[in-house]
């Protein structure tokens, strides 16, 4: 209904009454909802009978979304460090200026920031599949450890010797604790807390953790974070931050800037995503900014349930929305 052309290439709608389909972007005066089909592709919506409308020409190539899939499939198979986006616009029969909204719209990345993520994926998945480090710098075009490691902290979470073994030879330690909010893990290593989980089963919390750190050495943690947890509790429930917490995370370079601007909502406060996008300076990256909230990986230190839909509707939260209205409806209470 509202237009937005960031859906083009999700889907198409499909008019009984004229046996037409639309992208959903069409300017086209919008048909009784009751005559309305919607299918995945132009594809299927042809299957059935119905005819590409000729105002927004829903067959050809499609909106940013689409155009950023071919994009990245390309780029992904090309395996090069720089990304040509004249010659790869024009293969996908667009324009370069065209190609880098789309991808700033929709995955909220500059093309130098994402041919940089790209590169780290490639060099990730290398030392998962067991290459060796040298090999896998060469083969990536990083030219030098230096220049990896320089980033390992920031983008990698961990130093790429460690990241090899799936996490093994990291050493993170959790504890669990009750809150008003049910239970909580925190896990840290000795450079910092790297999740925080709210739940009900222990079991499950440790278990989600595990996913994360395949084959780091997890623990029960010795009492060395009390204070670490002791601070977290609190602020679940409500309570203001009374020491800086050092963080450890796998993180892409636009997560860390979601994330460190989300740290600057107040209290108590909300920010809708679009919102959190224009502080960012990137008023179309509504959905990159959405995805960021929901692979926070620390919970309450990172406040993403100070997020909220434009409508002021509460949306979605990973340990329950339940969860979310308890945190916000604590935090202004306690003022
Ligand atoms: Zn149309």
């Amino acid at each position: 209904m509202s237009r937005d052309a960031r859906a083009d290439g999700t889907f198409v709608l499909a008019v009984r009454s004229t046996h037409i389909y639309c992208r959903p972007s069409c300017p086209a005066r919008r048909p009784l909802r009751r005559n309305v089909v919607f299918f995945r592709t132009g594809e299927e919506a042809e299957k059935q009978g119905f005819r590409a409308c000729l105002r927004c020409k829903p067959n050809e190539i499609a909106g940013p979304v689409a155009l950023v899939e071919a994009a990245s499939r390309e780029l992904a198979a090309s395996g090069e460090d720089t990304v040509r986006f004249g010659a790869l616009a024009t293969k996908l029969g667009s324009t370069p200026a065209t190609l880098r909204r789309a991808f700033l719209q929709v995955t909220g990345l500059r093309p130098r920031e994402l041919a940089e993520a790209l590169r780290l994926a490639r060099f990730k998945k290398m030392l998962r599949e067991g290459k060796r480090i040298t090999d896998a710098l060469y083969e990536t075009g990083y030219g030098s450890s230096s220049r990896v490691y320089e980033r390992s902290n920031a983008q990698l979470g961990m130093t790429p010797a460690t990241y090899r073994k799936g996490g093994r030879g990291m050493k993170i330690g959790y504890s669990i604790t009750k809150s008003g909010l049910g239970k909580v893990l925190v896990a840290a290593t000795d450079r910092g807390v790297s999740a925080v989980y709210l739940g009900d089963a222990d079991a499950k919390l440790v278990e989600e953790l595990r996913d994360e750190y395949p084959r780091a050495e997890i623990s029960v943690a010795a009492g060395s974070f009390e204070k670490w947890v002791k601070e977290i509790v609190e602020r679940v429930e409500g309570k203001p931050p009374r020491v800086e917490l050092p963080l450890d995370l796998q993180a892409t370079a636009f997560q860390r800037r979601v994330w460190q601007e989300l740290q600057q909502i107040p209290r108590g406060s909300t920010r809708t995503y679009s919102q959190v996008a224009r502080a960012l300076g990137n008023p179309k990256a509504v959905r990159a900014v959405a995805r960021a909230c929901a692979t926070n990986p620390v919970s309450i230190v990172v406040p993403c349930h100070r997020v909220i839909r434009e409508d002021g509707n509460l949306a979605g939260y990973r340990w329950g929305v339940g969860r979310k209205e308890q945190l916000l409806a604590q935090e202004r209470a306690a003022g």
